[in-house]
């Protein structure tokens, strides 16, 4: 439920109407925008009385949000999120942002190697897992911490921020003490305790869709890490379980302007996970811009047919080069721009 204020309201109708939610058992979010403040109802579990909010002061409306997500929707809050990162860096707004780097972190000098690439090539943000969700429990689990300890020093030396996986709430803190961006990975996009962690957290979270979850569900998920208070949720299509496989996942790119639609949340799309195949990766990168993704999330190896996870997807760095030169001409050629590295900016 979203409360509507008058044009030119006080503070203190905005500070009575906060205290009559809050007195009636609910949280309340004020929204100053640029013609008149909102606050949303946060809890709403049918039983709310608008009759007592409807008659305060400075009270214009009050809007029901119909759809079962709310604060991430776009009846709640109809300005794009543009979550800002250090140095300068935003998702959401003109700027596209590519993320890339290997699945897992493997040794110091893969990952080193894999990040100078990256930022040599123009990515702004190196992706790798420490923490590894498998289908196998007999596969590379990730380096865990000395892997996060890794990130921190290929930060250092490229300046390139980090984008990595927590799997767990305990993993959660070990993450957040490294990452610029922590990941929610697709299998764990339904886990709740995970997700309401992540809402208490103060850094922006990569939430995936779930293999098999609907744009609805993804929603829903996202909803639980605002509702605990962190706005910085950015989403990924990452490509559904399919009937084919000639490709590993089916790659909804119509879920890009749907979201867009539906949510204020930026979205960022992943070829690699989307079709499994490192051949297949360009052209779907580059119609995920062209749909209107705010980033990309790349898997790149420097030697990919060594790498200890999802190699057949993982781009040669010549590869990733072209990858991202096909990308700049899509990016400018649909009025956006590519995201400067930090350093470049002024
Ligand atoms: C990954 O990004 O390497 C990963 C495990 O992705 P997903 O959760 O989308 O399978
Ligand atoms: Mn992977």
């Amino acid at each position: 439920m979203l409360i509507v204020m008058r044009h030119g309201a006080l503070q203190q109708d905005v500070d009575r109407v906060v205290a009559t939610i809050e007195d009636m058992g609910y949280q309340a979010r004020p929204m100053p925008g640029k013609q008149r403040t909102t606050v949303g109802l946060v809890g709403n579990d049918g039983r709310v009385d608008s009759s007592r909010l409807e008659a305060l002061p400075g009270v214009q409306e009050i809007l029901h949000v119909t759809k079962p997500y709310k604060q991430v929707s776009r009846e709640w809050k109809p300005e794009s999120t543009v979550v800002r990162l250090p140095g300068g860096l935003t998702i959401g707004g003109d700027d596209v942002i590519v993320m890339a780097g290997p699945c897992s972190v493997e040794s110091e000098r893969q990952i080193l190697d894999a990040a100078r690439a990256v930022r040599d090539a123009g990515a702004t943000v190196l992706r790798a897992g420490a923490f590894k969700p498998r289908s196998s429990p007999y596969s590379f689990q990730g380096l865990g911490r000395a892997g996060l300890k890794l990130l921190a020093r290929a930060r250092e030396e490229t300046g390139l921020l980090i984008v990595t996986e927590a799997m767990d709430a305990e993993g959660l803190d070990l993450v957040l003490a490294v990452a610029d961006i922590v990941q929610i990975g697709a299998r764990n996009m339904q886990n709740y305790s995970l997700l309401k962690h992540a809402g208490r957290a103060r850094k922006p979270i990569l939430l995936k869709r779930g293999l098999s979850a609907t744009i609805t569900e993804l929603l829903l998920s996202a909803e639980y890490i605002l509702a605990e208070g962190n706005p910085d949720v950015i989403l990924c299509e990452r490509g559904v379980r399919g009937f084919d496989t000639t490709t590993r996942n089916l790659f909804d790119l119509s879920a890009i302007p749907v979201v867009h639609g539906l949510s204020h949340l930026p979205i960022v799309a992943d070829p690699s996970h989307g079709t499994g195949h490192r051949d297949m990766v360009i052209p779907m990168a580059r119609a995920a811009v062209a749909a209107g993704a705010d980033g990309l999330l790349v898997e790149v190896h420097p030697t990919p047919d060594r790498a200890l996870s999802d190699g057949a997807q993982s781009l040669y760095p010549e590869q990733f080069d072209r990858l991202m030169r096909e990308t700049r001409i899509i990016v400018e050629a649909i009025g956006r721009r590519l995201a400067e590295p930090v350093g470049a900016r002024a």
